[in-house]
């Protein structure tokens, strides 16, 4: 710089008038490029001085609650109130009733319910189903869906109301639902489905189960909402005492490998593993219509590993879930929303 200075001035006594106006403003230009590189600190305070910092405007890391604020006894609660509505197999006045029942806890916790009532065929004939919705509406249109149904199998007893399938769940989603609602959420909408006809009459086919998860699955695909779907996260039979969450093939590969991830961060990774089985489940029809979908279920559920003896029959009481178990998978679930509510839709696809 020194150099080229001494050139400019050497030169300057050889320029004409209008030269000479160029040479005074090369020469100040130099003077001031000079000045930025023999003094940077000085020459950035005076700038900042002219342009303040703007205030950062980054996304918080954590947009949805600390997971240790799922109390684990607050879900077991919902749990233990909802199942005092009683036997509710869908298309009867218990399922009326317990959908009517969501919908008021929802209210409560200052979520507007939905109940989306619709026919559809079944082998005893068209009955009457009810999928109870509630939303958080987020600054972005994406989408999360949390899934539980909450209608119980007929035909096991007259009494039978199903502490695990579907109390468990669904105790757990109203106690997500009313801890979510607590902190803004700062990415996703979440969509909380409480999902009816889920237990098939005779045998699973296309008139019979899952009557609300296809239901809800087809809705947002007609409303062109299923591509705003970063992902669905279904859970089911998530209260046992012995929790051996066993998540099935058919879930999508990312879901599952963040689910791992976050239970890992929650150091119960060894209440979590993959199970080698095809279950049919609220979380197919999502699937079937391209939605990345898991299913949370711990489907060994019995008097030892392995024998699943409680499921569907009336053993399946209150006394076989833990608070503890409830907590776990809170926790769990809030530390996956956190990992993927300001993903774009279409992220958690396997294709
Ligand atoms: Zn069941």
């Amino acid at each position: 710089m020194t150099l080229s200075l001494k050139w400019i001035i050497r030169q300057s006594g050889k320029t004409q008038p209008r030269s000479m106006l160029v040479f005074s403003l090369l020469l100040i230009i130099t003077v001031i490029i000079s000045f930025i590189i023999a003094f940077p600190e000085e020459t950035t305070a005076i700038v900042k001085k002219i342009k303040p910092d703007k205030p950062s405007q980054q996304l918080p890391s954590s947009p949805m609650p600390d997971p240790g604020k799922l109390d684990g006894l607050k879900a077991f609660e919902e749990m233990s109130k909802f199942l005092t509505v009683g036997p509710r197999p869908a298309g009867t006045e218990g399922a009326k009733s317990a959908a009517k029942y969501i919908a008021g806890r929802l209210k409560d916790f200052g979520i507007e319910p939905i109940i989306d009532e619709f026919s559809d065929q079944t082998p005893e004939g068209r009955k009457t189903f009810r999928n109870v919705l509630g939303e958080l509406q987020g600054p972005k249109d994406s989408v999360i869906i949390l899934l539980s149904h909450y209608d119980t199998k007929s035909g096991i007893s007259a009494d039978f109301n199903g502490a695990n399938d579907s109390g468990s769940s669904t105790g757990l989603l109203l106690e997500l639902a009313r801890l979510l609602k607590q902190t803004k959420p700062s990415g996703a909408t979440i969509l909380f489905a409480f999902l009816d006809g889920e237990e098939c009459l005779k045998e699973y086919s296309p008139a019979d189960g899952l009557h609300g998860s296809r239901r809800l699955a087809r809705t947002l695909v007609q409303n062109a909402r299923a591509q705003k779907v970063i992902a669905v996260i279904l859970m089911d039979m998530i209260g046992d005492a012995n929790l051996n969450v066993g998540i099935p093939r058919n879930s999508s590969r990312q879901l599952t490998s963040i689910l791992f991830d976050s239970a890992r961060e929650e150091n119960v990774r060894l209440k979590f593993s993959m199970n080698n089985n095809y279950v049919l489940d609220d979380h197919v029809p999502f699937l079937q219509a391209g939605m990345p979908s898991i299913d949370i279920i711990d489907f060994d559920y019995g008097s030892e590993s392995g024998r699943n003896d409680y499921w569907h029959t009336t053993k399946d009481t209150i006394d076989k879930i833990t608070a503890d178990s409830l907590q776990t998978v809170g926790r769990v679930v809030i530390r996956m929303l956190n990992r993927i509510s300001n993903m774009n839709p279409g992220s958690m696809s396997d294709k």
